[in-house]
Parts: C-alpha cells; structure tokens; sequence
C-alpha cells in the first residue's frame, strides 16, 4: 500500500499540576464489535479533537498525525496501556495547537480561492476536457435528450446539478455552486478512470509476469492504492480514482509499486529491490506522487465534494 505522508509531531514536556486536557474513550466499531481507542484532544480554544490510535510493535513513542483532510491519529507502542499515559499524551499539545491553527489557516485560504477548473486535464487518456456552465436544469435536461453520453446527475435537497460530456467539453447544468459542481466532477472524473486504469494495471501485469485477480477503483482518503493477494496468490489492487489525474508515467509507477507487492506484501529492501528492477528511480517516483497529493486540485481532494 501507498499512504500519503502526514505530519509527525514530537512531544514537548508540559509543567506538572497543570489541567489534563486529554481524555481516553473507547469506540465500538460498528462492524466486529472491536472496542476501538480514541484520545480526545482539548484545544486552548475549545476545540475537541479525537485522534484514533494505532499500535504498532516498532513504534517507540507516541507520534501525533494530523493529516491533508485535518483527520488525526496516534501512533502508539503495542502493549502501551493509556490509562497511565494522560501526561505524557498532553505533552503533545503544544505542536497540535500549532499544526491545528495552520490547517485551519490552510483551510480557509482555499475556501477563498475554490473556483471551477477551466480545463481538465487526463493524460492517462490523453484529453483535455474544457469545463463550462451551460444554463439552468431545464436546458440541461433537454441536452441530455440530444447527448450520447449518460449524464451524471448529482442532488442535495432542492439542489439539483447535471455534467453533459460532448466531445472535449465537460458542461454544467442548473445549480452549478462550487460543492455541488466538485462531486460532478469528482463522479466524471470516477468514470473515466473505472474505464482505463483497471487496464493499465493488468498491462503493467503482464510486464511485470505477476497474476492479478481482480482490479477496483475507489475513493480511499489517504492513500493511491493498495495490494492485496486472493487463496492462489494472484493480486486484488485497488487504485484510487485520483491516480486518472496523475501524469501518465507515475500513474504506471503507482501500478509497478502496488503490483511489487504481490511478490513483497511490505515496504521491505526486498520490496525495493523489487521495485528497482522496473523503476530504479523509485525514491524520486515516490516523492512525485506525494507531491501530486499535497498539490491536488481542491475539487479533487478527499474534504472537497460531498
Ligand atoms: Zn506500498
């Protein structure tokens, strides 16, 4: 799997008999019944932040995540009761009051700036699609009748949006409000990339000489893909559909890393010994792909759309 890299916060000491503003809850899961850990953070502003733990058997010290989509998380050691751990957990609130008050700040710069792309650009495809209003419900439904793709079609309340494709142009109809017009494109954007990285994968398979099962696209939050193996070893990949915005060749090198994973199911030296014999430049590759993350267009990013 590939995650996308996130903000590490290293814990400062706070002055002892100061208020404990973390707590300690436990979440039921809605699916095995698995009490989950949460530690609830306690801003200066009131803020409550929860941040889902996750053990891991390397993990040494706490280490606090805020993520692009302002999503937290706690890395803790496996074995580490909390219980006795509420101090040195609100060591950490220094540095999340600071990486709160950017994300906040980032937020709102682009609430400011959120604008309909003008172009829209697929080079896994190789189209460039313009996007433009094309006038109220009415006029978009009688387009529809007249146009050979299906509409996509997206509702909230009394709110209603259509996206026509004709030819290069991607056209908006009724209301066309920037939320509503981010999960049209998000769904067209869906489409096409159901209709050509499932292919693209398999492609890479085959160069590759590894046995893959099965192909998904879907909307993960954080991360381009995953690699998965079935009962005869072939490889279940998911991509994320925002892997159908990536320039043609990370968009291969997504599918070599998560298809290296069918023969390496880690991050291992061996893994990257793997890897480096379809893309020996993969540190660089890597890093491309994590800065295509953090530079997505805002309609595209997980928090975007509904
Ligand atoms: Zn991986």
């Amino acid at each position: 799997m590939l995650p996308v890299m996130l903000l590490p916060l290293k814990g400062k000491n706070v002055p002892s008999g100061a208020p404990c503003p973390v707590r300690l809850e436990r979440e039921t899961c809605r699916s095995g019944g698995i009490a989950a850990e949460v530690v609830v953070f306690s801003l200066a502003d009131g803020t409550v932040l929860r941040a889902g733990v996750r053990r891991s058997a390397r993990a040494r010290r706490f280490v606090l995540r805020l993520s692009e989509e302002g999503e937290l998380c706690l890395g803790a050691p496996a074995g580490l009761a909390l219980s006795g751990q509420t101090t040195r957990l609100a060591s950490l609130l220094p540095g999340l009051e600071r990486a709160w008050r950017a994300y906040c700040a980032r937020r709102e710069a682009s609430a400011a700036s959120r604008v309909l792309p003008e172009r829209l650009s697929l080079p896994v495809l190789g189209r460039e699609c313009r996007v433009r209003h094309g006038g109220d419900w009415q006029r978009g439904c009688a387009a529809v009748a007249c146009g050979a793709q299906p509409p996509i079609r997206v509702e909230d309340k009394a709110r209603r949006l259509l996206l026509l494709e004709s030819g290069d142009a991607l056209t908006l109809y009724g209301d066309t409000e920037t939320d509503l017009a981010a999960t049209a494109l998000r769904l067209w954007c869906r489409r096409q990339a159901e209709g050509r990285l499932p292919e693209l994968v398999r492609q890479q398979a085959q160069r590759c000489g590894v046995a893959v099962s099965r192909v998904g696209v879907r909307d993960q939050r954080s991360r381009w893909g995953s690699c998965t193996r079935d009962r005869e070893g072939a490889g279940r990949i998911s991509l994320n559909w925002r892997a159908i915005l990536l320039p043609e060749e990370d968009a291969i090198f997504l599918c070599l890393h998560e298809l290296c994973h069918i023969r390496q199911m880690n991050h291992s030296p061996a893994f990257r010994q793997e890897l480096a014999r379809y893309a020996a430049d993969w540190p660089l590759r890597e890093r491309r792909l994590h800065d295509f993350w953090r530079a997505l267009p805002w309609w595209a990013r997980p928090s975007a759309g509904r």
